[in-house]
């Protein structure tokens, strides 16, 4: 069976690499983000099962014409565009910087989910799968980008109760450092990709695949009974019991 599959931010780093996983099976991936020429590089090279599609996931209206734009039923919807907005926007005093921080993260990282996953809902096939990309550092602290993490995987166990009754799982992957992407910009000095590394217990970095196979079994028939959950993957930096 073909499977459909939406993936926000699925032009660079974590985001193409779930959507190759998927293109490797039977499936039509629909990949979004801002930048159009980024997403018709990433399908020209992931192959023709992949689809561009230009949306910002924060704003309602380009959300709701993006999801009018596809026929369902859709089958997995993979949340992950987002990252820390800090290292994008310049520094401003007193309270209005704050607030603009603030909001910045808050909308890429659980805003842009809530509105795709309201906006996709009723499209969403009866046992399917919503995956969110979560983050280290809502466990570990990294103010704003990780307060909004954690709210992502808050408000994920109210989803999976709602969407439950359709037998639509819904997860946090929540993954630890990763190289190759986009999300540093660049600026991660050696020293911290040093110290990030020897946190783990692999002593290496992730990788965007690693997310992605986690991705993949859980939209997978073998993880029907698994909702409502935050699965780290990161190598030991942040084990639990
Ligand atoms: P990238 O910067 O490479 O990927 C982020 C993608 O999201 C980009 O393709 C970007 O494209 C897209 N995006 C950002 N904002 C929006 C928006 N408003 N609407 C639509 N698309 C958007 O970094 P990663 O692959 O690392 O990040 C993927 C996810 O993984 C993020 O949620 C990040 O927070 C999370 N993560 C990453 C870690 C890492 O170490 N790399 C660690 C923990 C979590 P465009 O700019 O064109 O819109």
């Amino acid at each position: 069976m073909t499977r459909t599959i939406l993936v926000t931010g699925g032009g660079t780093g974590i985001g193409k690499a779930v959507a190759a996983r998927f293109a490797a099976s039977d499936a039509v991936v629909h990949i979004t983000g801002r930048r159009k020429d980024v997403l018709v590089s990433a399908a020209a090279d992931l192959g023709s099962s992949v689809r561009p599609l230009v949306c910002d996931a924060t704003d309602p209206e380009q959300v709701t014409a993006a999801l009018d734009s596809l026929d369902g039923p859709i089958d997995v919807l993979v949340n992950n565009a987002g990252g820390n907005t800090d290292f994008d926007l310049p520094e401003q005093d007193g309270l209005a910087g704050v607030l603009a921080h603030w909001r910045a993260n808050l909308d890429a990282n659980l805003i842009s989910a809530v509105l795709t996953t309201t906006a996709a809902r009723d499209k969403l096939a009866e046992g399917g799968s919503v995956i969110h990309i979560g983050s280290i550092a809502a466990d570990q602290g990294a103010g704003s980008y990780g307060a909004a993490k954690a709210g992502l995987a808050s408000w994920n166990v109210d989803l999976a109760k709602q969407l439950g009754a359709r037998k639509i799982t819904a997860n946090v992957v929540s993954p630890g450092y990763i190289r190759e992407t986009e999300f540093f910009r660049d600026k991660l000095p050696a020293e911290r990709a040093e110290q990030l590394i020897d946190a783990t217990s692999t002593g290496r970095a992730g990788i965007p695949a690693d997310i992605a196979e986690t991705v993949y079994f859980l939209a997978s028939a073998g993880a029907r009974h698994i909702t409502g959950q935050t699965f780290g993957v990161n190598g030991g930096a942040h084990p639990t019991r």
